[in-house]
């Protein structure tokens, strides 16, 4: 498991760093999902580096328990902020493409999200909610 992790988790985590690029084109549409990728790739980059030092220094293998229990703790106090995908939408509850649950911030289908004047006041409402605990960054 521990080579496994050292060979092949680097290029897992370039899989992310190109995923967080890719992100980009959604600017301030997609901006919360974009960090939650580049905290997943530090996540995979934490846990590639504590694979990297087991091996290199032959350390007994339980000691990737470490660089598990941090990313443990990072999913814990941060779920929201790692975690921000809804596999519905949040005002109709019907399920959402790839690209509404990976890309973009609203979590609202095509339908919810088209700038029909019922629609503003959930918008607002929600970006209301998105303001306030960046503000506290
Ligand atoms: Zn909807």
């Amino acid at each position: 498991m521990i080579d496994f992790i050292a060979d092949k988790f680097y290029y897992l985590f370039l899989g992310w760093i190109v995923m967080n690029l890719m992100q980009r084109r959604y600017k301030n549409l997609g901006s919360k999902k974009r960090n939650a990728t580049l905290i997943q790739a530090v996540m995979i980059f934490i846990l590639y580096i504590g694979a990297m030092i087991i091996r290199e220094e032959s350390l007994p293998v339980k000691w990737i328990a470490l660089p598990l229990a941090i990313i443990a703790a990072i999913l814990y106090f941060f779920r929201d902020k790692v975690l921000p995908y809804k596999l519905r939408c949040i005002n109709c509850g019907k399920r959402l493409n790839t690209n509404e649950i990976f890309m973009l911030d609203a979590n609202l289908c095509s339908d919810c999200n088209s700038p029909h004047p019922q629609n503003q006041g959930i918008k607002s409402q929600e970006k209301e909610k998105e303001g306030s605990p960046q503000e506290l960054n």
